[in-house]
């Protein structure tokens, strides 16, 4: 018998949270692609739980609003420090999430939840033809570097076999059975019992052909190993526990979340969750440790090995955490019921020095960066990683752009990550240390250094701040680069004084022409593969400058000129690739519909008029004033254009006028191929407008 042979676009290693992002994006787009899981079932309970304002945004521009909706909104952190007579105190109280950096604030719910949410979305926006396929393992990956190299989008240099596994193989043993608990996927030891089985035959094997891979397999990643990149960094020796459980106590902040920090017995962090659960974080300070790894010093004391050797799973259960819990609540009580999930894990902060092989296999997620869960970015971190990759991939499979986009994902997600294990460095050993005692002289950590750490981290952990370097896809001129107050160096153009060129495009209320109804902005612009040009066109009714501005850019976008034009395949929509948004500051009521060019709302081959693509910064009936003009800093006497990619990121901000349309046209010109095929029908939203 022969294996069975096939090929796809994209083969997505992994189906945990960055793999399942991939493969949302890959969906909307209409690209084929397969993704597959080693393990039998989906996680159900336990892992990550917080969710950060930027994934949230990210969840709403897919449509994906049921984490919102079904997950607990965390209002308030509260600190809680000895009080030097053997009690607690609470040092501080400080709202969870910055205020105004999102229409969202940090929210929990588990993770198996919120992947079902993916899961659903991948099947409608492929209509039901794309599925996780577990119990899937690949055994070897191979790159041909020659056809890799081919700018062509129709070669397939990427080989993986895959193996069928039995179920045995693809359920494995969790270390204690009776709870769901994720003490086996959380320590190294176990990948390699995947490979050592025998029986590896063309009955149960298919060779894979892929246009690209992405490793989605998590911090012990196969296909990280397989590309021969090792990890950079260190662990230390703390080992956390944790535990997911609805709480019996008297302690009066189990609603909020929570920083303790005990004087002798080390620290928790509370987090209320959906249905009166909460998680805990747990300091322990003693772990059991597999007699066999003991320290040359226990060995020669002939001690039982208690702090340094190996952990010892199969000793790790809910009673042992729950007990160091205790000791740090004190003098409060605490006790659980409806234990939902636990693990333990030992702090490390690793990254992944390189993401990829000859730009055609990439790593994501844990694959590429590891550290502690206490600032709750590890999914979210994860699936951003892939929210950056997915689009590009989308363009450069449907030949629409050249394979160098994907070069930036590499440059723009690893300093993220670096950024991130700096924060958790400091953030970990903070929390992790014994505290500096009031009125002792001892050497403890500094409590109020820890609140200023936790306070300063949070804009950076809400993920709206990252900043991406400068690239093809991020026009950033020196002129504008200018330091801010943390010395870091931003580029923003006195056009829109509010808007870092790099950062994601915030959202501000304004109202539809059309209808008069208020929208965020960021809503009119889905996660869909398109690019967006907001055409920012101030108070034109009362400028005359303004108006014969946007008259020039009415006549350039309908001629055949239009760089927009030129990259739109044959047979696609105008709007398809990249899209025109209207913004303008007129008073609503002074504007009439039909006074815009014809191209600011274009019609579709039914001749049906695009009511939904011109904006006005005014006052609603019921919502107020979102004061659009004033959040980005721009000046309705002048307008500009900002242009916003895929992902939502702001490429570049540019004048209104010919000038500002040469730049445009430049900067797409820089990446964007001209195609060379009609436009085919593909799934959902796709990016040609051609869905039935
Ligand atoms: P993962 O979620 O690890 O997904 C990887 C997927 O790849 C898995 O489904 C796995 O089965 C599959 N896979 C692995 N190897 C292969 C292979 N060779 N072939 C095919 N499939 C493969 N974060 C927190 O913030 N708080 C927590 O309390 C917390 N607890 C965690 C507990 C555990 C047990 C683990 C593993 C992680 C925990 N995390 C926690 C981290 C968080 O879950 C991750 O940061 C996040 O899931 C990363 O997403 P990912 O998609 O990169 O990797």
């Amino acid at each position: 018998m022969v294996a069975k042979e096939s090929t796809t676009d994209v083969l997505i290693i992994g189906a945990g949270p960055a793999g399942l992002m991939t493969a949302t994006w890959l969906a909307r787009a209409g690209i084929p692609f397969r993704i597959i899981d080693k393990r039998s079932a989906k996680i159900f309970a336990g892992q990550a739980d917080g969710l950060e304002c930027r994934t949230l945004e990210v969840f709403r521009s897919f449509g994906i609003d049921g984490p919102w909706n079904e997950s607990n909104h965390m209002q308030e952190v509260c600190f809680w420090e000895p009080d030097g007579k053997g009690g607690l105190f609470r040092s501080a109280r400080i709202p969870d999430t910055v205020k105004g950096i999102s229409r969202f604030q940090q929210c929990v719910l588990h993770q198996g939840r919120i992947e079902s949410f993916f899961l659903d979305k991948i099947s409608s926006s492929s209509q039901g033809k794309a599925e996780v396929e577990r119990g899937i393992l690949p055994l070897s990956i191979d790159i041909d570097e020659k056809l890799a190299a081919s700018d062509s989008e129709d070669v397939y240099p990427v080989t993986v076999v895959l193996k069928n596994l039995d179920e045995e193989e693809a359920q494995p043993d969790q270390y204690g059975g009776k709870i769901a608990n994720g003490l086996f996927r959380q320590f190294q030891g176990d990948q390699d019992k995947y490979y050592s089985s025998e029986g590896n035959s063309a009955a149960n094997t298919e060779i894979l052909r892929a246009k690209y891979v992405v490793g989605c397999d998590g911090a012990h990643s196969w296909v990280r190993k397989q590309l021969g990149i090792e990890m950079e960094g260190e662990s230390t020796d703390y080992v956390w526990g944790v535990l997911d459980a609805v709480p019996l106590t008297n302690f009066p902040d189990i609603r909020h979340r929570c920083a303790i920090h005990s004087a002798e017995h080390g620290s928790i962090m509370v987090i209320p969750r959906e249905h009166g659960v909460v998680r805990f974080y747990i300091q322990l300070q003693e772990t059991p440790r597999d007699p066999d790894s003991k320290t040359e010093s226990e060995k020669e004391a002939g001690a039982e090995a208690t702090t340094k050797g190996r952990v010892d799973r199969s000793r790790i259960t809910p009673e042992f955490i729950l007990g160091a819990a205790q000791k740090i609540f004190e003098p409060y009580t605490i006790d659980v019921r409806d234990i939902r999930w636990y693990t333990a894990y030992q702090i490390g902060q690793r990254v992944s020095p390189s993401w990829h092989k000859n730009n055609r296999v990439f790593i994501a997620g844990d694959a590429c960066h590891t550290h502690s869960p206490k600032a709750g970015q590890g999914m979210n971190t994860s699936m951003m990683d892939t929210y950056n990759l997915g689009w590009k991939l989308a363009w450069v499979c449907k030949g629409l752009a050249d394979p160098k986009i994907l070069e930036t994902y590499e440059d723009e997600r690893r300093q993220n990550a670096y950024d991130l294990i700096n924060f958790d460095h400091k953030l970990s050993r903070l929390f992790s240390g014994k505290p500096h005692l009031p009125g002792q002289d001892d050497d403890g950590v500094s409590l109020e250094e820890f609140r200023k750490v936790f306070e300063k981290g949070k804009a950076f952990a809400s993920g709206c701040i990252i900043d991406y370097n400068p690239s093809c896809l991020e026009i950033k001129p020196a002129e504008f680069g200018k330091k801010d107050e943390f010395g870091d160096l931003k580029y923003v153009n006195p056009l829109a004084s509010k808007i870092t060129i790099g950062t994601r495009f915030d959202s501000a209320q304004v109202l539809s022409q059309s209808e008069a109804t208020p929208h965020h902005l960021a809503d009119a612009m889905p996660s869909d593969g398109r690019f967006r040009i907001v055409y920012f066109a101030g108070d034109f009714k009362n400028n005359a400058a303004l108006t014969e501005k946007m008259n020039v850019l009415g006549e350039y976008l309908s001629s055949e000129s239009s760089f927009i034009r030129k990259y739109t395949p044959s047979g696609a929509k105008i709007d398809s690739l990249i899209e025109v948004l209207t913004v303008h500051a007129s008073p609503r009521t002074s504007v009439e519909w039909f006074e815009f060019p014809q191209s600011l709302r274009p019609k579709d081959d039914c001749q049906r008029e695009d009511y939904w693509k011109i904006f006005v910064d005014d006052d609603s009936h019921h919502n107020g004033h979102g004061h659009a003009y004033e959040k980005y800093g721009i000046d309705p006497s002048v307008g500009a254009f900002v242009v916003v990619r895929p992902d939502g990121y702001v490429a570049t901000v540019a004048p209104l006028g010919k000038e500002g349309i040469e730049q445009i046209a430049k900067y797409f010109d820089g990446f964007v191929k001209v195609p060379t095929k009609p436009a085919e029908k593909v799934a959902e939203v796709d990016m040609y407008g051609l869905a039935e």
